[in-house]
């Protein structure tokens, strides 16, 4: 009998992997790192329950490193076969993986030299970019569109999930004994009509439901991106602060991108310089153009145009830690966009120390915030956030901008629901803290009728 094991994601909005075993098979779907608490963090140091050497396949819905970042490790304890992936989210993995394990070696660097850390595992990384390098070699692409067999006993179709550039939402047949099951992994669930990025679909009808529940308690702020963005620019400009941006390289960054180029051409918001401090820059632009199936930005028009949606008048992009330092030497105002998205490592952390102490800055939270994380202790209104061993002072204003969120909300979720026209047989709630999970349980039982349960940490199912 197939069966489902929730090895990360349950009861946590980080760490997504799922173990499907059926017919003598072993099938992991996602393989991503725990972020937020450092006692969350520390499940990233343990093995896996289920030994990686016995694991046959390996897939994943996208880049971000909650679904894919735990794959050096995997690799690391014996996991020897494939990684599929759509050819976007290879490229993105990629970059992603090696950014992170580029990102740790420095941060483990720091925490060297000052050596404040009480617990000697927080000196070293989870990985480093070694460690990165045979997983990569791993990774194999599958159709971005249309069936594709695994092996004899899954079946994956993929379906745009609308979240990141390359995500996808699967519905995975497993094929055992004579009979087909079919279950719905939805990855992370992205926004109806946003720039760049195409609208989530909803799989067919399954037997059963795996579905994220990000903000199953809440509705993003409303209003225009646009002229919220502009507004927010141009007060921050104006009394001379500079504005810091939490983010990856990839993804939101170009949403910002985007939206910041058309208001410097429409003349809303004045010409400034703009950093994405990431040692594996590379060019948007570039890569958009590459991978024309996964976005509705229309390259050749815009080519002809001779206009480049993606680059800014003064745009920067920053590898090595010296130029990341320089941007300290910037007095007048600047947008520094840098990783990590929840302020749980990586260059962003010595930007915020750098500007958190100025009021006239400002800090624009626009991704998810986990509990435990920094960037969640900013949005909830800290005084003080602990970075490099001090206690800096955050006099910066601190914006969310919910309208820029990767995620869909409350009701974008249940939208995505609603393109179900049958009642799965089962359904669990994953990647959601406790209680968006179960204000999300509570909205499709309420909606839908459905049997749905909020998903627990290592408990295995049985899908009959
Ligand atoms: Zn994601």
């Amino acid at each position: 009998m197939a069966k489902l094991t929730f090895l990360g994601a349950a009861g946590t909005v980080t760490g997504s992997k799922y173990l499907v075993e059926a017919a003598g098979k072993k099938l992991l779907v996602d393989c991503g790192v725990f972020q937020g608490s450092h006692d969350l963090e520390e499940r990233n140091l343990k093995p896996l329950p289920v030994s990686p050497a016995t694991i046959d396949y390996c897939v994943l819905t996208h880049a971000h490193l909650d679904h894919c970042g735990w794959l050096p490790c995997l690799t690391r304890d014996g996991y020897k076969n494939r990684i599929y992936a759509d050819p976007a989210t290879i490229e993105l993995t990629t970059l992603s993986l090696k950014d992170s394990g580029h990102l740790q070696e420095e941060d483990a660097e720091r925490a060297k030299r000052k050596e404040k850390r009480s617990n000697p595992a927080d000196l070293r990384p989870l990985y480093t970019t070694e460690d990165v390098e045979p997983m990569l070699k791993q990774l194999a692409p599958m159709p971005r569109s249309g069936g594709f067999d695994i092996s004899p006993e899954f079946h994956l179709e993929s379906y745009d999930a609308g979240h990141i550039l390359g995500s996808c939402s699967f519905q995975l047949t497993i094929k055992e004994g004579g009979k087909n099951t079919t279950i719905i992994f939805s990855g992370d669930i992205g926004r109806y009509d946003q720039p760049i990025l195409k609208d989530p679909q909803t799989p067919p009808n399954s037997d059963y439901l795996i579905c994220e529940s990000t903000y199953g308690d809440r509705e993003h702020e409303a209003g225009d991106p646009l002229q919220i963005l502009a507004d927010t620019v141009n007060r921050i400009v104006k009394r001379g602060g500079s504005i810091v941006i939490p983010a990856f390289a990839i993804g939101r960054t170009q949403t910002f991108m985007y939206l910041l180029r058309q208001l410097e051409d429409e003349q809303r918001i004045p010409r400034i310089p703009v950093y994405v401090d990431s040692p594996m820059a590379l060019s948007a632009t570039d890569f958009y153009a590459r991978h024309t199936e996964d976005h509705d930005l229309n390259m050749a028009a815009l080519d002809s145009a001779h206009k480049d949606p993606l680059n800014l008048h003064e745009f920067h992009l920053t590898r090595t830690v010296d130029d990341s330092k320089k941007i300290n030497d910037v007095k007048t105002p600047c947008i520094i966009i840098s990783a990590s998205g929840m302020v749980t490592g990586g260059r962003v952390l010595h930007h915020l120390a750098n500007r958190l102490p100025d009021p006239k800055n400002a800090v624009i939270l626009a991704g998810f915030q986990a509990e435990g994380s920094r960037g969640r202790a900013l949005q909830e209104g800290a005084k003080i956030l602990h970075l490099f061993g001090e206690a800096v002072p955050v006099s910066a204003e601190i914006i969310t901008m919910g309208q820029f969120s990767a995620h869909a909300g409350k009701s974008e979720l249940l939208r995505w629901c609603s393109g179900l026209t049958a009642a799965p047989k089962k359904a669990w709630l994953t990647h959601g803290e406790p209680s968006a999970a179960q204000a999300l349980q509570a909205a499709i039982k309420d909606k839908f009728s459905w049997d749905v349960s909020v998903a627990r940490y290592l408990d295995t199912v049985e899908l009959v």
